[in-house]
């Protein structure tokens, strides 16, 4: 779509052209294709100015800064800006056109690029010349005829010269209506200059337009100065260049610059049907700038042919369109205004949501990670409730949680579950013979061999000290007995000797065979009675309680 729109505005189809442009902005709107938004954005602007829609062009320009402002871009920044500006200064709103070209002038200098650099010193030159600021204006320009001259672009070149000789011819207006005559001659021969100057290169680009529009200029010139009869040469060839190729402005353009040429030599009589008809012409073409200068002529010819009662309908005329326009502009410029803090408002509200979503989303991250945190603190710590930290086996409180259940289980499914509590044969002697650390590794050693020699599903607890529980569970009365008989083999076998020379082990145990029915005081008593009798008996064997009835 841009492609044809920019297709399109090549081939001078404006209308046309607008309306593709319009759908690729909307698509790119669709899509959030930023670049792609740019780009009709941009097309529309300079559609728009070349259209004749300068508030248009605007309001999309605005549009358009709010997404390349903080970008990369500076060549696209720059020549949008330098759009807008052009429109600002069509529109009569030198401030903001010299606001925009300011910018714009920054860009360019970011983009490095020479001919971006000369168009926006041209067009904060001719801003400041509608300022009234002509030296400002001189300054600007004369670069951007520096720049122009080294790069030999004819096009630059030439709107460079032609913008001087406006601006030159301006600073002649100025200084002629203040009376200042002998500035007024200086400034007008400058214009003369850069006017001729700017011709040759029209006519060496064959550019009808641009020659047409210049000769118009010389011709206007050469007319203010006093030379009338060259004046009307050069305004008969820009008159017959218009006509010829279709230039209605600026024909009526030419007719104006004659009428002022005859007013300002004195020739009122001649100068007053060429105004009414160049008037008649400018109204038709809704031309406002054209048709209050040529109301302001009239009143002159008028007022000096001594034709009070026109003078003063003139006058009134041409005051009345001057008031309407600065209101017109006034209204332009809040509206402007407005548009430009909806988007700023837009802005801000887009990047408040963004930063608050920024925030919600670092916040449930930091919950995330936080929760995940407490998860396994919380695991770690249910693991150091229930666990022995020297040798890894459940703790006392594995004991009472785990138990119970245990044992209501086995009540409801008939299993059988019997109970032993082994303690380590005058360990007291191992602490004392060996040392503690010695009495931990014992510990730790005797846990491993409960691990290994024990099934995975039976409960190994150790309830403190040197004194271990085992539940065996589903285990029929002579399995138990067997497998206590093999734990205290194991132990009497294990190489303790490794652990420290002259070291060795035996445990004694208590066991409780088929304690369903029983609680948990009455089994740990019933173990503890067989555990005792298993000390008393020598030490290093298994005793056993019979079973409750
Ligand atoms: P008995 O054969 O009658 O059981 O004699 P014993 O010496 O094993 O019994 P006693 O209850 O007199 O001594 C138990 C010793 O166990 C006392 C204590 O120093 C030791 N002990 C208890 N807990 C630990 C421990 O965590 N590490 C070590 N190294 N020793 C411990
Ligand atoms: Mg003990
Ligand atoms: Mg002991």
């Amino acid at each position: 779509l841009l492609q044809s729109a920019t297709e399109a505005f090549e081939r001078g189809e404006h209308g046309q052209a607008i309306e593709i442009a319009g759908r690729a902005e909307t698509l790119a709107h669709e899509v959030d294709d930023r670049c792609a938004l740019v780009g009709a954005l941009r097309l529309l602007v300079a559609l728009y100015s070349r259209d004749g829609q300068p508030e248009q062009a605007i309001v999309v320009g605005q549009e358009a800064l709010q997404w390349l402002r903080d970008s990369e871009d500076h060549a696209g920044r720059a020549d949008l800006l330098c759009n807008m500006a052009a429109c600002f200064l069509e529109l009569g709103l030198d401030e903001d056109a010299l606001s925009h070209v300011s910018e714009g002038m920054e860009a360019a200098r970011k983009a490095d690029d020479p001919r971006l650099l000369c168009q926006a010193y041209n067009r904060i030159g001719l801003a400041n010349g509608q300022l009234g600021q002509f030296d400002e204006a001189d300054r600007f320009l004369l670069d951007a005829l520096a720049i122009a001259r080294e790069l030999q672009n004819p096009e630059e070149l030439y709107r460079t010269l032609n913008n001087l000789g406006v601006v030159a011819s301006d600073s002649f207006d100025a200084c002629r209506d203040r009376g200042d005559h002998e500035l007024a001659a200086q400034a007008i021969a400058r214009a003369r200059g850069f006017a001729q100057e700017a011709l040759q290169v029209a006519h060496a680009s064959g550019n009808a337009y641009r020659a047409a529009l210049c000769l118009s200029n010389l011709g206007r010139y050469l007319g203010v100065s006093g030379e009338v009869g060259p004046s009307f040469e050069l305004l008969d060839q820009a008159y017959a260049l218009a006509i010829k190729n279709g230039y209605r402005a600026l024909a009526l353009a030419c007719d104006g610059i004659r009428a002022e040429v005859l007013v300002q030599a004195g020739r009122h009589h001649q100068a007053i049907p060429v105004l009414l008809i160049a008037l008649e012409r400018a109204q038709a073409m809704y031309s406002s700038g054209l048709v209050r200068d040529l109301h302001q002529q009239l009143y002159k010819a008028y007022k000096a042919r001594g034709s009070m009662a026109e003078a003063l309908e003139q006058h009134e005329k041409f005051h009345a369109l001057v008031k309407t326009q600065l209101e017109q502009r006034s209204h332009t410029q809040s509206r402007l205004l407005l548009n430009r803090m909806e988007l700023d408002q837009a802005r801000f509200g887009a990047e408040r949501a963004r930063m608050e979503a920024d925030l919600h989303r670092e916040r449930a991250e930091r919950m995330a990670i936080e929760n995940a945190q407490l998860e396994a603190e919380a695991i770690e710590l249910g693991r150091n409730l229930l666990a022995d930290p020297l040798t890894g086996l459940g703790n006392r409180r594995q004991i009472d949680l785990g138990l119970p259940p245990l044992l209501v289980h086995a009540a409801r499914s008939g299993m059988t579950l019997s109970i032993a509590v082994l303690d380590i044969d005058h360990f007291k002697a191992v602490n004392d013979r060996f040392g503690h650390p010695v009495g931990d590794a014992v510990l730790r050693a005797l846990a491993d061999i409960l691990r290994t020699t024990l099934r995975n599903g039976d409960l190994i607890a150790r309830m403190g000290g040197e004194e271990f529980l085992i539940a065996l569970i589903d285990t029929p009365s002579q399995y138990a007995r067997e497998t206590c008989e093999r734990l205290r083999v194991a132990v009497e076998r294990y190489a303790w000797d490794d652990l420290a020379v002259g070291l060795h082990v035996t445990i004694s145990i208590g066991l409780c065979i088929q304690v369903v029915g029983l609680d948990m005081a009455e089994i740990l008593a019933r173990a503890d009675a067989a555990l005792y009798k298993a000390k008393h008996g020598g030490r290093n064997q298994v005793a056993e309680l019979a079973a409750a009835t």
